[in-house]
């Protein structure tokens, strides 16, 4: 087993004996609903033919349609795919959304196909998943390597063989195709939104130290938004390179350059060559106040545990701390916002875009980022409320996992067991 699955079967059952949860509920809630699993041809640009092996899961959907992104990736595989499945259950129920939770894939490098090859990719992988998606059924997104073109041409595709417009069967479209203002930022701007509410009452994040893994749509826009509240981002790393500045980066300047096509060497290079290269390992090590892991899951592990500086870890990835790094921070007194809590910003804009699509509205952006931050910060004081902080009895994950729990089990046992 993956030891991403291995890590989020681990914090179930910590959780359910924390919650007494019986044992079927428990091989309920450890099963899948559906897992889905299609080897299917793309004609490359070449004219040659080659096989792609997609997947899409849906864990549990008591509680509403299941919802979760799509990611292209080179090491995408059903271990990996179950396990952010599941989150996905946990993280909709957290920030109290009516949808269960799902998640997809293709083992691809995004990178290495043509602009045609991906959308032909992209429209023959979701020709195959028709039968299990829908906008009352399962609703996928965006997620690594994935867009909001390739949820247009996802759209599209699904619309085509329906004979009609059908925008609520995908989130995170663009906004000329019924796309929600917001929805680009909302992951990065949900994690600032948790972090202000668990330091408001000692300041904010203003003039706090923060370093932040991952410069793409969660990383990247974290970045900008931490430094545009008053933080100094003083790390940021994306693939290639780490770099640092112990008075702050100009991280809005460095991601309008990135989101032009650039890399962070390249901006460096042409624009602050004050700032430092440093080893990429060095960024969740940093002597900082807070560290954002926005990048890849299980980066913080037992081996580099011990060495973490910062005071608050606010995971902007999906699973980057291991069970074991976890354990660790616990004993250092560190404090972790946990995935399913930190990065809901995203699914929740998402859950806006799905409203407003079947209602056929459109909401400002202001009203966007204020029903986001005021489902963030509830979600913060509901799960803050079981742990306390200061108590070192139990963490804001077991806290967060508990509130989760609880959320589904309860849809369940309402719904009872059908037939
Ligand atoms: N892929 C994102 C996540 O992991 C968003 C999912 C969604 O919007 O449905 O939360």
């Amino acid at each position: 087993m993956e030891p991403i699955l291995a890590g989020a079967l681990a914090q179930f059952h910590e959780a359910a004996d924390q919650v007494s949860l019986r044992d079927e509920l428990r091989d309920y809630l450890t099963a899948f609903k559906t897992v889905f699993q299609t080897q299917f041809p793309v004609e490359m640009d070449d004219g040659s033919i080659r096989m792609f092996d997609g997947v899409r899961v849906l864990h549990n959907g008591a509680r509403g349609p299941t919802k979760g992104g799509i990611r292209y990736s080179a090491h995408v595989g059903l271990d990996e795919v179950k396990a952010l499945a599941m989150l996905m259950t946990w993280k909709c129920a957290v920030v109290d959304l009516p949808f269960g939770g799902a998640k997809g894939g293709v083992t691809v490098e995004p990178a290495s196909l043509s602009s045609n090859e991906l959308q032909n990719l992209t429209r023959r992988f979701t020709s195959e998943i028709i039968p299990i998606i829908g906008p009352d059924k399962d609703i996928p997104a965006p997620d690594m390597g994935t867009n909001p073109q390739v949820m247009a041409w996802m759209m599209d595709t699904y619309s085509m063989t329906h004979g009609y417009t059908i925008p609520g069967v995908v989130t995170g479209k663009p906004v000329a195709l019924g796309g929600s203002e917001g929805r680009f930022e909302a992951t990065g701007r949900g994690i600032l939104d948790v972090m202000q509410e668990h330091l408001r009452a000692h300041g904010g994040v203003a003039g706090r130290r923060v370093a932040v893994q991952g410069f793409g749509n969660v990383g990247g826009v974290a970045a900008k938004l931490i430094r545009e509240a008053g933080a100094k981002v003083t790390h940021v790393s994306d693939k290639d390179t780490a770099l640092f500045h112990r008075d702050g980066i100009d991280t809005s300047a460095a991601y309008a350059f990135v989101q032009r096509g650039g890399t962070l060497a390249a901006w460096r290079d042409q624009f602050a060559r004050d700032v430092e290269v440093v080893a990429g390992a060095d960024v969740l090590t940093a002597d900082v106040d807070i560290l954002v892991p926005a990048a890849l899951e299980t980066v913080l592990t037992e081996a580099n545990a011990g060495a973490v500086r910062a005071l608050l870890i606010v995971e902007g990835a999906n699973g980057p701390t291991t069970p074991e790094a976890d354990a660790i921070f616990r004993e250092r007194g560190i404090v972790v916002i946990p995935d399913i809590l930190a990065n809901a910003g995203g699914v929740t804009v998402s859950y806006f875009e799905w409203v407003q699509a079947r209602q056929f509205q459109r909401w400002s952006e202001d009203r966007v980022n204020q029903e986001l931050q005021r489902i963030m910060a509830r979600a913060y004081q509901v799960v803050s409320a079981r742990c306390p902080i200061g108590t070192r009895t139990c963490t804001l994950r077991q806290a967060a996992n508990w509130v989760a729990i609880e959320r589904v089990v309860e849809a369940i046992t309402l719904r009872g067991i059908y037939p």
